[in-house]
C-alpha cells in the first residue's frame, strides 16, 4: 500500500489566508524586521520568499541587509535600536551569519517576545518547561502542527529523531516528548542507525544526507517527516528515498512541498502571536 502524502502546501496556504484575514481585521499591522548579513545565496532565496509571504498576508517588513565585512558591534548596535523600537513587533536574523561573528551573542541580545525564531535560550527553557508562553522555532513547530491536523496519535509511540540542531533537531525531539512519545535522538556518532530507524513509530531525519533513509530501513506503516533538503544533480531530494519509503510508510512529507512551506506560515504565526503579546490583545 502506498502511504498518505502529509500536503505541507496545502495546509500552509490555509493557515495563510487564515492569517491574511485576522491581519486584514487590525488598524496597525504587525511588524516583521529581517537581517541579513553576507553573501550566501540560499540565505538571499531564504529571505526573499518569506518577505514575500510576510507581505502577502499584510504584515509590513522592515529589512536590513550588511555584506560580509559587518562587525559584531554593528549587528549587536542594531539588535539593541530593533529591541527598543515600538514598531518592530518581531526579529529574523536569517542564519548563518559571517564566519567571524559571534552567532549565538547576538541570537541571545534579541527580546524574547520579538523572538520570532524562538532561539533565546528563555523560549528554548519555556519549551522545556512544556509552557504554552514558549515562542516555538519554526520548523520544528510546523512539523507538529503537520503532524496534528493528520491527527496522529503521539502517545507512547516512539519517535526517532535524526539530527540534534538547536533549530530543528533538538526542539522537535522536546516537542515529541512533550507531547508523550518515547523519544530517542540520533547524531553523526550514532551506531546502527538502520535498527533504531526500524524500531521509529515516528521518525523525524534532519541530518541533510540526501537519500541516507531507505525504505526497506523504516517501520511498516511508519510516519516519515523529512526535514532535509539536499540536491542531487541540482534535483531537491530529502534525507528519505521517498519512492522506495512512500511504499511502507503510513504518512509521509514531500520534498519539496511538506515541512518548507509549514516553516515559512509558523515564522508569520510567530510574528502575529508576537504582535498580539506585546498589544495585549
Ligand atoms: P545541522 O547541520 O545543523 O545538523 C545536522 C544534524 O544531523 C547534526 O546533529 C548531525 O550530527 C546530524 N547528522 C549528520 N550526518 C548524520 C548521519 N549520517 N547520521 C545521523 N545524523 C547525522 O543541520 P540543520 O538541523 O540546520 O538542518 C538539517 C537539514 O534540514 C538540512 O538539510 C537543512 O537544509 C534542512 N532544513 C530544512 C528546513 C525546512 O524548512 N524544511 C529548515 C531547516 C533546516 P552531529 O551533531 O553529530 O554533527
Amino acid at each position: 500500500m502506498t502511504a498518505n502524502i502529509l500536503n505541507g502546501k496545502e495546509l500552509a496556504l490555509s493557515i495563510r489566508q487564515n492569517l491574511k484575514q485576522q491581519v486584514d481585521a487590525l488598524t496597525n499591522k504587525p511588524c516583521l524586521a529581517v537581517v541579513l548579513a553576507g553573501d550566501n545565496e540560499a540565505s538571499k532565496i531564504y529571505v526573499k520568499n518569506k518577505l514575500k509571504a510576510a507581505e502577502e498576508i499584510g504584515i509590513e517588513t522592515s529589512l536590513f541587509l550588511f555584506d560580509n565585512d559587518v562587525t559584531q558591534a554593528e549587528l549587536e548596535n542594531l539588535v539593541a535600536r530593533l529591541n527598543e523600537d515600538k514598531k518592530i513587533n518581531g526579529i529574523m536574523l536569517q542564519l548563518p551569519l559571517p564566519d567571524k561573528i559571534d552567532e549565538k551573542a547576538i541570537l541571545n541580545m534579541i527580546s524574547p517576545e520579538k523572538d520570532v525564531d524562538g532561539f533565546h535560550p528563555y523560549n528554548i527553557g519555556l519549551l522545556q518547561n512544556n509552557s504554552d508562553n514558549a515562542v516555538i522555532a519554526a520548523t520544528p513547530k510546523g512539523i507538529i502542527r503537520l503532524l496534528e491536523n493528520a491527527n496522529v496519535d503521539f502517545e507512547g509511540k516512539n519517535a526517532l529523531v535524526i539530527g540534534r540542531s538547536q533549530i530543528v533537531g533538538k526542539p522537535v525531539a522536546m516537542l515529541l516528548l512533550n507531547k508523550n512519545c518515547t523519544v530517542t535522538v540520533a547524531h553523526s556518532k550514532t551506531k546502527n542507525l538502520e535498527n533504531l530507524v526500524a524500531q521509529a513509530d515516528i521518525l523525524v531525519s534532519a541530518c541533510g544526507c540526501p537519500k541516507l533513509i531507505k525504505g526497506s530501513w523504516i517501520k511498516q506503516d511508519a510516519i516519515i517527516v523529512d526535514v532535509g533538503i539536499n540536491r542531487i544533480d541540482g534535483k531537491l531530494c530529502g534525507d528519505v528515498d521517498f519512492d522506495s519509503a512512500k511504499e511502507k510508510a503510513k504518512l509521509i512529507t514531500p520534498v519539496p512541498g511538506g515541512v518548507g512551506p509549514m516553516t515559512i506560515a509558523m515564522l508569520l504565526e510567530n510574528t502575529f502571536l508576537a504582535y498580539k503579546k506585546q498589544n495585549k490583545l
